[in-house]
């Protein structure tokens, strides 16, 4: 009877005695294969390691490279090590602590479980693996070489794991051709690291690159403070917090507000049962949540933590572990949805005129800042500041009172296009057009929703007749129903013309005929995905873009006034239905910076 097929050479070589033309490829090929998925540029052995350090409940990593990682990758940790018969076990293939049946792969804790990180890396480079549990007085060294060993040592060394890699790919030419420069492999290096600190609580990172130190993380650093150090202040003073809870489900986090977004995916970061992935279903719906809010081509940014039983998600379906499958994806769509909607609703949009250095944040020792409660703070501070300013400027103007009220009810409208006026906090900035448009849009939602249809069509005294193109005529055909909807009556009126009997109440005063033929020449364009509702949608929003009170026009006090209380009752006042801002507030702190009063 034939062999199964296993690790052991013996094995092998016995099953390649026999005639047939099929061979069983040597273990070194096998891995040397296997490498080819796991190990995909420096940036994956990183990522391997620090994930074996996680998995070894440490609470220090260090990481350590050279030249982008291509020449050195230095993984050191403070772990519960592994004894000298480990060590000459790690590296096998399929050789892991992890997982030791096939039920196990159920309901996966840890972040590694596929044996093969340690054997694809061993086959594609240089590697010291030094490692010593509490109970040894000294360690053991092991040194191989494209997954051969060279050398078997004891070592000195605390507690722990420390793994060398150098000149990866040194016996894969092809592969080594196609490492890109220094800096750009460093660069993955940092996102994998970013992603992993991120992910876990309670435990410190240090990078070098090069001899120099990049950051060192503190172990008790929160969520966001390390969002801070590693993402930035800008990012960090534009999160809203994100918070949902089902039995069977939690979310935690942090989206950005709509007026920071990025204009690639690689600022939006996933954690699910605290391994880090890329997932579309979730992108997607943190998307879905921000609709209207996000400029075209921008991604929101965000940071989201799923909490979920280990059984209702398949961690292997990667070999590099970066996806999961979802056993109720739809479930997690719809959760994601309602919790980033809600953070978007709760939070305070108006983007912040704050300006603060962007780029990598300093160098060295991070301290952790106090801690912070992120849902009180802002109230807490805003009104101690305002309390101080309030007294300053007292002291300043002793008619400050009865100047409030009068400045109170100017509105000024400079260069036909923005609208200013002084509130309490300070000095708010409307976009004239946008704002229409934000009210407009709102409007015609409603009414596009509501059964009620009377109160929002008009009647036009003369019929007008459009005449279309064939295709034209089609477009409109198709959307017929979602103009009558909004408040259109629109008949057919022999070929490919068509006469409008109504029109909705907000737009009686526009040039109707050109208005529907520039919504059917914006329908006509085709746009993936083509459903109906996000026709609905489109159509709505252009009617509302061009009806809206232009920049440049004119407009009288009352107008200004009227707009602006408008502004005020609708549901999302602070972007216009293409994702722009509508307002801006420079606060009495942010104008006493700007004229160095503090
Ligand atoms: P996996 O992580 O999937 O189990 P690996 O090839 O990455 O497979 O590692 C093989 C085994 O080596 C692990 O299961 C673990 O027992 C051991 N190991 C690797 N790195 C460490 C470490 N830093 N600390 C302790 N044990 C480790
Ligand atoms: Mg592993």
């Amino acid at each position: 009877m034939l062999m199964l097929m296993n690790n052991q050479q013996g094995e092998r070589k016995c099953y390649n005695q026999r005639m047939g033309k099929i061979k069983i490829l040597p273990e070194n090929v096998a891995n040397k294969i296997a490498a080819g998925e796991v190990v995909e540029r420096p940036a994956s052995v990183v990522k391997e390691l620090v994930e074996n350090s996680l998995d070894a409940q440490v609470s220090q990593i260090k990481v350590e490279v050279e030249s982008g990682g291509i020449k050195k990758i230095l993984v050191i940790d403070d772990g519960t090590g592994m004894d000298k018969e480990d060590i000459q076990k790690c590296f096998l293939r399929h050789g892991t602590s992890k997982i030791f049946q096939e039920e196990d792969l159920l309901s996966i804790k840890s972040l590694g479980f596929r044996g093969e990180a340690l054997s694809s890396i061993a086959a594609v480079s240089k590697m010291k693996i030094k490692s010593k549990v509490e109970k040894e007085t000294a360690g053991t060294l092991l040194e191989l070489e494209a997954g051969e060993t060279k050398k078997i040592s004891s070592a000195g060394m605390p507690t722990g794991t420390s793994i060398e890699v150098s000149d990866l790919f040194f016996n894969v030419p092809a592969r080594r051709k196609f490492l890109k420069s220094s800096p750009t492999e460093f660069r993955h290096i940092i996102d994998i690291i970013t992603t992993h600190s991120l992910a876990c609580e309670n435990i410190g990172f240090v990078l070098k690159h090069n001899g120099k130190l990049v950051f060192s993380l503190e172990k008790n650093l929160s969520r966001e403070e390390k969002i801070k150090e590693l993402l930035g202040e800008e990012v960090f003073r534009n999160l809203l917090a994100v918070f949902f809870s089902h039995p069977h489900l939690k979310i935690e986090g942090f989206v950005s507000k709509p007026s920071l977004t990025a204009q690639a995916s690689y600022k939006q970061f996933t954690f699910v049962n605290k391994r880090g992935v890329k997932d579309r279903v979730i992108a997607a719906a943190v998307k879905e949540a921000y609709g209207t809010l996000l400029p075209a081509k921008t991604y929101p940014i965000f940071f989201l933590y799923l909490t979920l039983p280990y059984e209702m998600v398949d961690v292997n379906v990667h070999p590099r572990k970066e996806e999961v499958k979802f056993v109720n994806s739809q479930f997690i769509f719809q959760s994601v949805k309602a919790a980033v909607s809600q953070a978007l609703v709760r939070g305070d949009l108006t983007p912040s005129l704050q300006r603060v250095t962007r780029g990598p944040t300093r160098l060295g020792q991070v301290r952790p800042p106090k801690p912070r409660d992120y849902n009180k703070e802002r109230a807490v501070v805003g009104e101690k500041e305002l309390e101080k300013e309030l007294k300053f400027y007292k002291e300043l103007l002793p008619w400050e009172e009865e100047l409030k009220v009068r400045v109170a009810e100017e509105i000024l409208q400079v260069h036909n296009l923005y609208l200013i006026k002084p509130t309490e906090e300070g000095i708010l900035i409307v976009d004239q057009h946008a704002a229409h448009e934000r009210i407009l849009y709102e409007k015609l939602i409603e009414s596009f929703k509501s059964e009620k249809k009377e109160n929002i069509s008009q009647a036009l005294l003369l019929p007008l007749t459009v005449e279309l193109s064939f295709s034209e005529a089609e477009i409109l055909r198709e959307n017929l129903k979602t103009l009558t909807r909004l408040g259109f009556e629109i008949e057919e009126f022999g070929r490919n013309s068509f006469k409008i009997n109504s029109v909705p109440n907000i737009l009686k005063a526009h040039d109707i005929v050109s208005l529907i033929t520039e919504v059917i020449e914006d329908l006509g364009q085709e746009r993936p995905p083509k459903e109906v509702d996000e026709k609905s949608l489109r159509t709505i929003v252009f009617l509302a873009c061009r009806s809206a009170i232009k920049a440049g026009d004119p407009l009288s006090k009352e107008e200004c006034r009227d707009l602006l209380e408008k502004l005020e009752e609708t549901k999302t006042k602070y972007t216009c239905p293409h994702g722009r801002p509508v307002k801006v507030i420079i606060s009495l702190a942010e104008l006493q910076k700007m004229f160095k009063r503090t």
